[in-house]
């Protein structure tokens, strides 16, 4: 051994330094001592001097024992599925962190017995939509979907347009999702127009139900028709409704995206939508309708495997009871506010000698809700080289390119990110 290896400290040495006790503490022992050892290795390497090895561990700890790090999405798309969907509500994440202990969720604590489980989140969501009788929550809406086609059409028919045969992404697509529970298509009408007379004619004994499903991604023009909740509804067979985007009530700025009240008042006997797309919550299905129907799925044994945790229960919960979400914030916000907003970054950043500009900028919902929908934004415009400096902070800021410049979407970043995203930037400066 040289020398130079000798010098360099020992784990155990290393270990007892009082700043990786903390960070033991925090980062659990198995991390940081990999830390160390990943260390002693760039020093045995001549990378550093073995004089370096401590503080080298230390800036080499991670920010947090979870790998998954956090992101200012700055696309201007402000439902990313890629980043997760929804960003949650301070009420919600409190919530979270709170449901992460032990908590009541299945228990009465006045009679000290075995309660109804999620009973707290099924009365907020029976009081923000009234018209549904009853309600049910699984892991997210290909799931409601799935739960709905097994219980009411295994080894039936589900009468479906041929123009909502969609395709939800990475792949999936609702009509496979459909016939993998047993369930069989009776696909009716065309890619452009399907009439009442189309579904009419497909109904016998072996339906199961009509379903509905809302082209949430995409948008056919033209020469087109398709068939009301309402006409629908008058069919003498169940009919499901997936909404997609999880509005619950109308939006004026959201003209043409169906919510779960509506629906149900025109008379679907089942609505299914995701939790974390427009209601602004956390990954989750919905189904809202008819008591015995939404009993009937919830006594299925399927239900059981699809059932949603306690996290995400309490995450809902406080969604629909508390303060506007971010999602909803964000597409609400004026253009008044977000130019008011980048004016006030832009005169820090421009004092700093930063090559930053503001540009209009078109937003969107993304995420299956409103296509199609442009929504007027501004952006803050870099050069090019600040998007993958920006990608490597922490938190990772992300942006979009245009024309040779990164564009920062402020439409997509709620206003109390604001000062992570000037501090990402001021930072970034010094680098590129
Ligand atoms: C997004 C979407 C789905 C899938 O929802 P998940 O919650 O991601 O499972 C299904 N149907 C429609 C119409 C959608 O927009």
């Amino acid at each position: 051994m040289t020398d130079v290896r000798r010098r360099i400290p020992r784990v155990d040495g290393l270990l007892a330094d009082p700043r990786l006790v903390d960070a033991q503490d925090r980062l659990g022992r198995a991390l940081v001592r990999q830390v160390v050892t990943d260390v002693q290795d760039r020093a045995r390497r001549g990378e550093i001097t073995p004089e370096q090895v401590p503080d080298a561990v230390v800036a080499a700890l991670p920010p947090r024992a979870c790998g998954v790090r956090p992101v200012v999405n700055a696309t201007g798309v402000l439902l990313h599925t890629n980043l997760g969907r929804a960003p949650l509500s301070p009420a919600a994440i409190d919530a979270v962190v709170t449901a992460a202990g032990c908590v009541d969720v299945e228990f009465d604590l006045d009679t000290g017995r075995r309660a109804r489980r999620g009973r707290q989140l099924l009365d907020a969501l029976l009081a923000a939509v009234p018209a549904a009788e009853a309600a049910h929550v699984v892991n997210n809406n290909a799931a409601a979907l799935a739960l709905a086609a097994t219980a009411l059409a295994a080894g039936r028919e589900i009468v479906l347009s041929r123009g909502e045969m969609v395709e939800i992404g990475d792949g999936f697509r609702i009509p496979d999702l459909l016939t993998s529970t047993g369930a069989r298509l009776r696909e009716v009408g065309t890619t452009n127009r399907t009439t009442l007379r189309d579904y009419a004619e497909a109904l016998g004994p072996r339906t199961g139900f009509v379903l509905k499903v809302h082209p949430s991604n995409f948008v056919v023009t033209g020469f087109t028709a398709e068939v009301s909740v309402r006409d629908l509804a008058a069919l003498d067979a169940p009919l499901v409704v997936d909404i997609g985007s999880g509005l619950l009530s109308p939006d004026p700025s959201l003209p043409g995206e169906p919510d779960a009240t509506t629906t149900l008042a025109d008379g679907a006997t089942l609505v299914t939508a995701s939790g974390d797309k427009l209601l602004g919550g956390p990954q989750c299905g919905l189904l809202l309708g008819d008591r015995a129907y939404v009993e009937r799925l919830r006594r299925h044994p399927l239900a059981r495997a699809m059932r949603v945790d306690k996290l995400t229960l309490a995450a809902l919960e406080a969604t629909l009871r508390g303060p506007t979400p971010p999602t909803s914030r964000m597409l609400h916000a004026t253009a008044e506010e977000l130019q008011a907003r980048a004016t006030s970054m832009l005169a820090l950043l421009t004092s700093l000698d930063v090559d930053v500009q503001p540009v209009p900028s078109q937003a969107s919902t993304g995420g299956g809700g409103a296509p199609g929908l442009v929504l007027a934004s501004t952006a803050l415009s870099l050069p090019a080289a600040y998007a993958e400096a920006l990608r490597a902070n922490d938190p990772a800021v992300v942006g979009r390119m245009h024309a040779g410049r990164l564009l920062l979407d402020l439409r997509s970043v709620p206003p109390e990110l604001d000062h992570v995203l000037y501090d990402a930037i001021v930072r970034v400066a010094g680098q590129v």
